[in-house]
């Protein structure tokens, strides 16, 4: 009996496999054509200077409409496009877009500072990636000191032992593109290192921003965000805290000296349209 039952289990769990991985190939193979058949679109988030709250820029953020499964998250295929090497075409495609959306609006007037745009690590790390952004900046017409990266590299080799990706962060620098890093304080990220990097913004990652909780006898309240507020000003950088959802966060962080926000306390990311019309709202 109890043989049996192992293989009826190993079976199930066989099956199970291929099915995860059948699905996986077929997003895959769709991932694949979702850049030619136009089921990418870009969203744009607000993002406010503190403590005068005017909207300074926006974090461009991919979706992917897929013709029968619908909407799907980046979460998802984000990784999924990394692991299979699609992240460099969709990467272009995003930098392009967002490039090309960001000098149209500075045309028509909006003016906005900055648009930050999400690099992963291995975006960054391909050798072709700086004169991806020259070349992208150079065809759509945005000034660089508009563009901003935000580098999802906390986890990395990069930080372990910076060496080449620090004299290309300085050289983003020099020719005036901002660069912040994304997620800070998701898991492993080297202190030690983060000295030696030019960076301009660290962003504070939402799980710490979730930890503020307005319970002023939680003597854990807020901690890492208030520490990481003090630790990027002490090496120079600005600091930007994502995923505020309440008022309690939002005078936390002024209080406590962060220079911007964004988050669903004051808008979700949105599609170009309706970006456009909270723009025209909002100033
Ligand atoms: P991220 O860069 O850390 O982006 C922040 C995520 O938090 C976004 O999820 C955003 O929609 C969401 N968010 C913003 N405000 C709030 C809030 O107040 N509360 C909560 N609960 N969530 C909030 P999204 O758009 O689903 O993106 C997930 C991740 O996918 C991004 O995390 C980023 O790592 C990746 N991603 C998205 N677009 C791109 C892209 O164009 N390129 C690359 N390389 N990665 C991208
Ligand atoms: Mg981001
Ligand atoms: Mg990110
Ligand atoms: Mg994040």
């Amino acid at each position: 009996f109890a043989k049996s039952e192992g293989g009826d289990g190993f079976r199930f769990f066989s099956a199970e496999m291929n099915r995860h991985a059948h699905e996986r190939m077929d997003l895959e193979n769709q991932l694949h054509f979702a850049v030619e058949n136009q089921q990418f679109e870009l969203y744009y988030q607000p993002q406010f200077s503190l403590p005068d709250l005017h909207l300074i820029g926006a974090e461009v953020l991919l979706r992917w409409q897929h013709p029968e499964k619908g909407f799907i998250s980046p979460a998802v295929f984000i990784p999924l496009s990394e692991e299979t090497n699609q992240i460099y075409k969709i990467g272009e495609w995003v930098l392009e877009h967002a490039c090309e959306q960001g000098v149209s609006w500075i045309r028509e007037g909006f003016p906005l500072k900055r648009i930050s745009v999400n690099v992963s690590a291995k975006q960054f790390q391909n050798k072709h990636f700086s004169e991806l952004v020259a070349s992208v900046l150079a065809k759509t017409g945005l000034p660089r000191e508009k563009l901003e990266l935000e580098l999802e590299i906390t986890e990395t080799a990069v930080m372990t032992s910076p060496g080449d990706a620090g004299a290309l962060l300085q050289s983003f620098r020099e020719g005036g593109i901002m660069v912040a890093l994304d997620d800070f304080g998701q898991g492993y990220s080297s202190l030690g290192q983060l000295k030696n990097l030019p960076l301009d913004r660290l962003k504070i990652d939402a799980a710490f921003v979730r930890d503020i909780s307005g319970d002023m006898h939680d003597k854990n309240n807020g901690a890492i965000a208030a520490a990481t507020i003090g630790l990027a000003h002490n090496l120079g950088f600005q600091v930007i805290a994502e995923g505020v959802e309440t008022q309690e966060q939002l005078a936390f962080l002024i209080a406590h000296g962060c220079d911007e926000v964004q988050g669903f306390y004051f808008a979700k990311p949105m599609p170009k349209r309706e970006f456009e019309k909270y723009l025209r709202d909002w100033l």
